[in-house]
């Protein structure tokens, strides 16, 4: 029962521990895979916008290298510049990303823009795509920091190139400009949650377009920052998770750098928000599982309470059997027990001497018996009164006791003043010197009997022994030495006489 208890603690143990550690697992796994989804949506949403970004960029490069060829052949006189005024025309509404085309002098005068009318006295000489233009001979496509618009404010990205005159040197520059507005209509529309972020920066670290809008952003350079210090530097599309060192927020980054234009994408999203989701599944998964393992607990509780009650019912009614059966085994004895002498009873001498001589057959032994009977007993009581009479039949009862010394003798009390004692394996000689021993005991006893011949109280034994075949019948023994009792009595009493088949002695 203790075991069982033990058994329920082990299993609710290994129950509780499995399920706590696979919930872990669980948990942790499923964390994983909500980091890894966001990772994969970020990238595909980098590829998008990438794409969308390149696309516009493309365009315009297209449009000013068409713009561009046309100044360097024509050249830029104010009748081409009216009929490229009406060419920006019929283009423009094909692009509608496109807030504004300029066209610019060597000195950085407008020769025409679209977004008309020109202010007077207009000059860009001082902007960083103009400067670079003009400096260097490079016809490529350049991207420029973003700017305040001077016709209307509103920020913009600069897409320009460079014209020549016929002799190869600087004719002026043409520009796109592309509103930051129209990106961020589009980044607006994708959900990055409260802190996500989406980018778009130049290769070297500045910012070309960010939502959500900061104005104080715009043209900042990050090259510091762990994407294009660390991740970029040997990867050109991957992903990161870091905390910005502008308002300590931690992100999961996608980044994303552009095969043919210097440009890179982000998509930020905000760590805590993106696994708010799964935050939420292993709340209720710890509560469901606390919930069950306390559950699991409380069960093995009463059990365990159930079993160290069944324990203690059963110690109860085992110690309640033990005391049942010693108090059998005590009644068992007292009913084998002589009242008044404390010798075995006339029932356990029967029984014994019956399987006494069974065995005596079986093992070829010879079994002694002697019957005693009290010499003048009747008188005895006469002269001292029955309870002295009982007394003295209990002092008998001890010398007789104490004249056998093996285990496996018995002294009985046969009735009245008659007792026997069975002796095993012992002849009859053996039995003699057991019969004398009686004798001379008494004698050394001397108990006073006045009435009595000898003066004191004596015995008379008859004893009888019989092996193989004779024992067939106990009762052949028992009157065998009933006679020789008879014979000792006759004979003068104090005295022991060996069965018919036995010589005297004694
Ligand atoms: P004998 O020498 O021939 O044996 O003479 P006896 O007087 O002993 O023989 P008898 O059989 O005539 O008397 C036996 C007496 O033993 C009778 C009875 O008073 C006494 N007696 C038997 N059982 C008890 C007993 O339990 N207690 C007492 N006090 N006396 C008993
Ligand atoms: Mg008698
Ligand atoms: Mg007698």
């Amino acid at each position: 029962m203790k075991r069982d208890s033990h058994l329920v603690v082990l299993l609710l143990l290994v129950i509780g521990c499995s399920l706590a550690s696979l919930t872990v697992w669980k948990v942790l796994a499923s964390r994983e895979r909500a980091l890894e989804e966001v990772n994969v949506h970020g990238l595909n949403l980098t590829q998008a916008l990438a794409t969308y970004s390149e696309g516009i960029v493309r365009q315009s490069s297209l449009l000013l290298l068409g713009l561009v060829e046309r100044l360097e052949t024509e050249g830029s006189g104010p009748a081409q510049i009216q009929r490229l005024t009406a060419l920006v025309e019929r283009q423009e509404p094909l692009m509608p990303q496109l807030s504004g085309i300029t066209i610019y002098d060597t000195q950085g005068r407008w020769l025409m823009s679209s977004n008309r009318p020109i202010p007077a006295g207009a000059n860009s000489s001082d902007r960083v795509y103009f400067i670079h233009h003009r400096d260097d001979p490079s016809r490529e496509t350049f991207i420029g920091p973003p700017i305040q618009s001077r016709s209307n404010q509103e920020w913009v990205i600069t897409v320009s190139r460079r014209f020549n005159g016929p002799d190869g040197e600087f004719a002026g520059v043409v520009a796109v400009t592309l509103g930051v507005e129209n990106f961020l209509r589009l980044f607006g529309k994708i959900d990055v949650g409260q802190e996500g972020a989406i980018g778009l920066s130049y290769t070297d670290g500045t910012l070309l377009v960010r939502y959500p809008f900061r104005e104080q952003d715009m043209g900042r350079n990050f090259s510091k920052s762990p994407i294009y210090a660390k991740y970029l530097v040997d990867r050109s599309v991957g992903t990161a998770s870091f905390t910005s060192s502008l308002d300590g927020v931690e992100r999961l980054y996608a980044f994303r750098k552009s095969d043919r234009l210097p440009l890179i994408t982000t998509v930020a999203l905000g760590k805590r928000e993106a696994l708010a989701a799964w935050r939420m599944e292993a709340l209720l998964s710890a509560v469901v599982v606390t919930g069950l393992l306390g559950l699991t607990g409380l069960i093995g509780w009463f059990l365990i309470l159930d079993i160290r009650r069944r324990t203690a019912a059963e110690d109860q009614l085992r110690g309640a059997q033990q005391q049942l059966l010693s108090s059998n085994r005590q009644l068992e004895l007292l009913a084998m027990k002589d009242a008044l002498t404390g010798l075995a009873n006339r029932r356990w001498f029967d029984e014994s001497l019956a399987m006494e001589a069974r065995r005596a057959q079986r093992d070829g032994t010879t079994l002694a018996l002697l019957m005693i009977d009290i010499d003048y007993f009747k008188r005895f009581n006469d002269a001292f009164g029955h309870v002295a009479g009982d007394a003295c039949l209990q002092r008998v009862g001890r010398i007789l006791e104490a004249c056998v010394r093996r285990p496996s003798d018995l002294v009985a009390r046969y009735g009245g003043e008659e007792m026997g004692i069975i002796m095993p394996d012992t002849d009859s000689d053996g039995a003699a010197v057991v019969a004398q021993l009686i004798l001379d005991r008494l004698q050394q006893e001397h108990i006073a009997h006045d009435t009595s011949p000898f003066g004191r109280l004596s015995v008379s034994i008859g004893l009888a022994t019989a092996s193989g075949s004779r024992l067939d019948s106990v009762q052949g023994l028992i009157e065998m030495a009933d006679q020789a009792l008879y014979s000792a009595k006759a004979q003068g009493r104090n005295r022991f006489v060996r069965g018919s088949s036995e010589s005297e002695s004694g």
